[in-house]
């Protein structure tokens, strides 16, 4: 059916205030790679031999790029898909950091605030949930596919909810004279420094846990990754400001500007975010370690299977023939081929 004036005005309106919204591509590809690379380092045995196979990387490394894949707009779907990848929580709530009061219930936090006003703001912590449920199933029946795909999920949300501009409505700095620093933060300074943020991440591993309720702990790593935008809005206000440069006109060549502006630009980026502890690394650091908990908590939930394909099936026993059908046979064979005399 086609759609009338209104309605076409009013899709156009939905898909416009979605693609403002937020831009949706946590960390780039690299830094998903990088978090997803560290996760799976971070599994126990034999969990992370399921997926340490080269082909099985691989696979895996495309189902964890997949949902940046699907919000391309010629994409069926892209304005479903785009919500999952961001919780701006302050566009909210009034309620300050750390934001214990808001509900974590979905249907709590859409009767609160309401549906639509939920969807401009994002849904990532239930899209996690969601996926993690998923990946559940897909584990328990041994469907290798959506094993892959639901794992790329849980590990891509899980992952951009740890950015500290997908949780906010300042989320590409516009309200602080920081725009453009969005995709400047995860693929502009990020790419230059591959290596630093691949030892950054390996700090710190510890046993992981099975997690009793996820869903409490994604609202814990988006107040965590909320308070993580002040020191990257300062980083990033002195490094414009001395480069006279604004990454916001430079977006479709973040990572290969090479001019002087450019230049003095990330390095001075660079610099004073570790004057501050790069809490951008801390973030990747953390999205590793619980995007690993969330596979975990997925794998034990399913039972501890030992492979990504269905268990095969058990051999039948071979059945027993009863002794008296044993029996019975010889009689009736005996009875059939006894020789007889022949009747004279
Ligand atoms: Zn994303």
């Amino acid at each position: 059916m086609p759609l009338g004036p209104p309605l076409l005005a009013l899709a156009a309106v939905t898909a416009l205030t979605l693609a403002l919204a937020s831009p949706a591509c946590a960390w780039g590809d690299r830094g998903h790679i990088i978090v997803t690379e560290e996760a799976i380092g971070r599994c126990p045995e034999p969990l992370r031999g399921l997926f340490s196979s080269e082909v099985d990387r691989k696979r895996l490394d495309q189902a964890v790029l997949a949902p940046d894949q699907r919000l391309k707009k010629e994409v069926q779907g892209w304005a479903e898909e785009h919500p999952k990848h961001y919780f701006d929580i302050d566009r909210l709530t009034q309620e300050p950091y750390p934001f214990k009061n808001f509900p974590r219930e979905r249907a709590a936090a859409e009767k609160q605030f309401g549906a639509e006003a939920l969807r401009e703001a994002g849904t990532a912590p239930w899209a996690i949930m969601d996926a993690l449920e998923a990946l559940v199933g897909a584990l328990t029946a041994g469907r290798t596919d959506d094993i892959f795909r639901h794992t790329g999920n849980v590990l891509h949300y899980g992952a951009d909810l740890h950015q500290p501009f997908h949780v906010s409505k300042n989320y590409d700095g516009k309200m602080t004279g920081n725009d453009g620093i969005h995709k400047a933060l995860e693929i502009g300074v990020v790419n230059r420094h591959v290596d630093f943020y691949r030892a950054e991440v390996r700090q710190g591993r510890c046993e992981l846990a099975c997690l009793p309720s996820p869903l409490n702990d994604a609202f814990d790593w988006v107040a965590e990754a909320w308070t993580r935008q002040k020191p990257i809005l300062e980083a990033e206000t002195i490094a414009r400001q001395k480069a006279n440069y604004n990454p916001a006109k430079t977006l479709a060549d973040l990572d290969g500007d090479t001019s002087d502006a450019a230049k003095t630009y990330y390095v001075t980026f660079k610099q004073e975010l570790e004057k501050r502890n790069s809490p951008e690394a801390a973030a990747m650091r953390d999205a590793s370690g619980h995007v690993a908990e969330l596979l975990y908590t997925a794998w034990v939930r399913a039972g501890k299977p030992l492979s990504l394909a269905p268990a095969p099936p058990k051999a039948e026993p071979a059945p027993s023939i009863p002794y008296w059908a044993i029996g019975a046979a010889v009689a009736l064979f005996i009875l059939l081929f006894w020789p007889r005399r022949r009747p004279a």
